[in-house]
């Protein structure tokens, strides 16, 4: 909240989220704690921005000098062409997520792949490295977990989606850039029980859950008892993915742990230190248990 937060004097900077809508944006709250645990005089303010009005809002963060941005939904990736540089790991997931105004050059990087895979080491205990991994969904997120899926090493990533074109069209694209990993567009109707015992961890990158939605035809029971299971919506804390897979023994985890590791990321990026231990899940926690 930012009543936690030192005063602001002039030399304070200012950073924020761009989006529309950010109002239920948890990233003022982590981001303001993490300032003030530091003592760095800076704020974090949520910039809600039109969709007709991205550019003028891009361009406004340049003339009011505003030090950094996060992105979200629906802009990590309408907001590449408006900006100076996009850093590789953002432009293999071609998408945005943090911004950083470098003396007046905005430059774009993307910290949800990277946060996922920090989340399923420490959340899950899971080392992504030669594994074999069902990736749900072919949006954004799921661009920026098969980016960071591929940097780690995974063996194998089978893509299943409502819309197949554009799971096929995903997969074409980071084929080319990693032809060590085998990489597969499936369908849950036609793939075999075999398969699916097979498989080490099953990530949902859709939306579906937010809303207690299930994905339907994933066939959990068919899972090896120590294939593990990643949602990142974390919100409610407890899917009905998650209580799906708890139910039959499985090991899964919310995305809590991605949307704090993306934010310390994105502190890094902004301060060149990042921010003290927990403060930002600490934060988070006691925000989510007043909600
Ligand atoms: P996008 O809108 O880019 O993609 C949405 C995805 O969900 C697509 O694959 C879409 O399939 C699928 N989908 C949406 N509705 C349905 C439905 N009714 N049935 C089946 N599939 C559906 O969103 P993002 O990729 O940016 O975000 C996806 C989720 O990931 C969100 O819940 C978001 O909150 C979460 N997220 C969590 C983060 C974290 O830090 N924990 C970070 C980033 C995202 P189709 O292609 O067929 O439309």
């Amino acid at each position: 909240m930012i009543c936690e937060q030192a005063p602001l004097t002039g030399a304070g900077k200012v950073y924020g989220i761009i989006g529309w809508p950010v109002r239920h944006s948890l990233s003022p709250v982590m981001q303001n704690a993490a300032f003030s645990a530091a003592g760095i005089d800076a704020i974090y303010v949520p910039f809600p921005v039109l969709p007709e009005q991205l550019p003028q809002g891009v361009q406004g963060l340049r003339a009011l000098q505003v030090a950094g941005v996060n992105v979200t939904i629906p802009y990590k990736t309408a907001i590449m062409p408006l900006l100076d540089e996009i850093d590789s790991n953002a432009r293999a997931a071609g998408a945005v997520n943090v911004v950083v105004n470098r003396n007046g050059r905005l430059v774009g990087y993307n910290t949800d792949g990277d946060g996922l895979i920090i989340s399923l080491k420490k959340d899950l205990g899971f080392n992504p490295e030669g594994s074999r991994v069902v990736l749900v969904g072919a949006g954004g997120a799921a661009r920026g977990a098969l980016a960071a899926l591929c940097r780690a090493g995974v063996a194998s990533v089978a893509v299943l989606n409502r819309t197949a074109s554009a799971a096929r069209e995903m997969i074409a694209r980071f084929q080319r850039d990693y032809p060590l990993v085998a990489l597969s567009v499936i369908d849950q109707h036609t793939t075999a029980a075999e398969f699916w015992s097979r498989q080490e961890l099953v990530i949902n990158a859709t939306s579906l859950g937010m809303h207690g939605e299930q994905i339907s035809g994933l066939p959990l029971a068919s899972l090896s008892p120590v294939a593990r299971v990643y949602d990142m919506v974390y919100a409610p804390p407890v899917t009905p993915l998650l209580s799906a897979a708890r139910a039959l023994g499985l090991q899964a985890e919310n995305g809590l742990g991605m949307l704090v590791a993306q934010g310390e990321l994105a502190f890094a990026l902004w301060n060149g230190i990042p921010p003290a231990e927990n403060v930002m899940r600490d934060a988070l926690v006691r925000h989510l248990d007043r909600t």
